[in-house]
């Protein structure tokens, strides 16, 4: 954004952390913005910072044609807004949801005369502002995406990825969901070492470069995904890394380590063996993925 950008008015409801991390933001790039929280204190800490602080949802949606939300939950947005003329506003909804939520809302505010726009934070607080690494997905009105995307940006990266309202909640979930196993392992990896002579910071360093390298298997399983072809060029096939799952296994139980956090995915890899081992004995791992759609 530069200098020359208009600074269109923008409406938050919601200042918890990352709603006022997002509003100092906003008011740091000089946008005119009206606030509301159910707890009046944290709005009341903007208003030195230039913040117009409404007394009610109401009053703080009548002041701009811009209102994004940044509430707990889908619940909280449902109650913020009950009853409130939306009409002719554009929504922008950052509180974290379900794709199914994310398509609700939607419909909801379009029935109400708004247009909508579901949005997932990817970053933590400290990672909004100008360079400070966040971003979000949008999905819903590629319009109002469109119109507003100058504000949009000013606190964080803006990835639109298409007009269906579930499916920034859908990227979001999946990127968040994918970073539970890379914790789960990670975690599993350190109780290993707990109670022996290597120290967590040696075995830090170890671990990154590790992940790092394994990280080919994002770009590998989405060709795999595509082309169906879980076979060419496989050089880590399904029967032999079934067969060292039980080394990993082993040595959890000589270390005294739960294998709660490994197990259901060395689980997913013998079922799919199983099934059929001398067409499935040659695969890489992508095709127990299939096993998981229910
Ligand atoms: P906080 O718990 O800090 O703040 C929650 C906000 O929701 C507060 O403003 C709170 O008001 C309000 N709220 C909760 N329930 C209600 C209700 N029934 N009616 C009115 N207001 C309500 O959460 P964050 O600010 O950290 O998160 C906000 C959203 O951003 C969430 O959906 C979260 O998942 C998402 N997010 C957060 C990230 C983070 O790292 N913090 C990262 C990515 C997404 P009050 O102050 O009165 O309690």
């Amino acid at each position: 954004m530069n200098d020359n950008t208009p600074r269109n008015p923008i409406t938050l409801l919601g200042l918890g952390d990352m709603g006022t991390a997002l509003a100092r933001t906003w008011l740091a790039a000089g946008y005119p913005l009206t606030v509301w929280n159910r707890t009046s204190a944290k709005a009341e800490a903007l208003a030195s910072d230039g913040a117009a602080v409404a007394a009610s949802p109401a009053e703080a949606v009548a002041a701009s044609p811009l209102v994004v939300l940044c509430l707990l939950d889908d619940a909280s947005v449902e109650a913020v807004l009950d009853g409130i003329d939306l009409t002719g506003k554009d929504l922008v909804n950052l509180t974290t949801g379900t794709p199914s939520e994310g398509r609700t809302r939607a419909a909801w505010a379009e029935a109400r005369g708004a247009r909508f726009l579901d949005g997932g934070i990817m970053g933590t607080p400290s990672m909004i502002g100008p360079g400070a690494g966040g971003y979000v997905f949008y999905s819903g009105s590629r319009a109002l995406f469109d119109v507003h995307r100058p504000a949009l940006e000013a606190p964080a990266g803006a990835r639109f990825v298409g007009e269906d309202a579930g499916h920034a909640a859908l990227h979001d979930v999946a990127l968040l969901s994918a970073m539970c196993g890379l914790f789960a392992g990670i975690s599993h990896a350190y109780a290993l070492i707990e109670g022996e002579d290597i120290a967590p910071k040696d075995l830090a360093p170890l671990l990154s470069a590790w992940l790092g390298a394994m990280g080919f298997f994002v770009g590998n399983a989405a060709e795999r995904l595509t082309s169906r072809d879980f076979t060419s060029g496989v050089e880590s096939n399904l029967a032999m890394q079934v067969a060292a799952s039980g080394t990993l296994l082993r040595t959890a139980a000589e270390q005294g380590v739960s294998t709660e956090l490994i197990a259901p995915y060395l689980e997913l890899m013998r079922r799919r063996l199983e099934a059929d081992p001398a067409s499935h004995g040659g695969e890489d791992t992508t095709g127990a993925i299939t096993l998981l759609k229910r």
